[in-house]
């Protein structure tokens, strides 16, 4: 089955505007994927529909074959999001914030510490295990949303804009431990980015989404030579 895969994807706000207009679109198990388009274009509210922030207007979500709005306590097992903006508990300590979130999978904290220590650690916040989310610099905190969404080992992961506003070195050491845990751990890895060199280094696959409709899905390779 796919990792994802949305049919006739539809949304409408409460003020009449459509920002998704019947959206088809499976992305294969496996790699890397991107899904690109400008500001506006309604990538977030894709990413907020496949969170169960809100939902569609019409249309479905399945992950790895798991309808999201008929069985969405399935669904989200298999599902890592890492938001673009910050929405920690700022009070909470960031090796809690992990435990926490474990809790909301089922996890008991004496089997997610080991997993959050490999975590904080591969994204170099073991040091700041202690210290309040609200302490860390921003780079911190974005590594720290990454940390939290995969402490469940999900199958797929979603990033939102991951590298807006990351200064180059951080950008590299990011894609490298994405790289890994894509490798390691067989997590399908889903990035939305307004960078196409971003996701022409990492993507095998990209779709492009315009005005609320995907207007291409191809291979990088071939969008490279349509391009030039
Ligand atoms: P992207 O993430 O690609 O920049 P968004 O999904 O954030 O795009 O937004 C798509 C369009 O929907 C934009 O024109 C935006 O202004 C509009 N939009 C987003 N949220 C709302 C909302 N709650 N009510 C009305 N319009 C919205
Ligand atoms: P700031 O947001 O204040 O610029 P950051 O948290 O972004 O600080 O990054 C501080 C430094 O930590 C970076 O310059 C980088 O060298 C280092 N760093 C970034 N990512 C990692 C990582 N995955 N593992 C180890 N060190 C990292």
């Amino acid at each position: 089955v796919p990792a994802l895969s949305i049919q006739g994807l539809s949304k409408t706000y409460d003020n009449g505007f459509s920002a998704l207009k019947g959206v088809d679109l499976t992305v294969p198990q496996g790699g890397f994927f991107a899904l690109l388009g400008p500001n506006g274009a309604g990538k977030s509210t894709m990413i907020g529909i496949i969170s169960s922030l809100f939902k569609p207007t019409t249309g479905s979500v399945h992950i790895f074959g798991t309808d999201l709005l008929e069985n969405p306590s399935i669904a989200k097992q298999y599902l890592g999001v890492v938001p673009q903006e910050f929405n920690f508990n700022m009070f909470e300590k960031v090796e809690d914030i992990l435990i926490t979130q474990a809790g909301y999978f089922g996890i008991p904290a004496k089997e997610a510490r080991p997993r959050a220590k490999r975590l904080l650690t591969a994204l170099g916040l073991w040091d700041k295990r202690d210290s309040k989310s609200r302490d860390l610099s921003g780079g911190m905190k974005r590594r720290l949303m990454i940390a939290r969404a995969l402490i469940h080992k999900p199958k797929l992961l979603i990033l939102d804009e991951p590298t807006a506003g990351v200064d180059i070195e951080l950008r590299r050491s990011m894609w490298e431990f994405m790289q890994q845990i894509n490798i390691e751990e067989n997590t399908t890895i889903i990035l939305t980015t307004h960078y196409l060199e971003e996701a022409e280094q990492l993507c095998k696959r990209i779709a492009i989404l315009d005005h609320g409709e995907i207007r291409i899905n191809t291979e990088m390779k071939g969008l490279l030579a349509q391009l030039s």
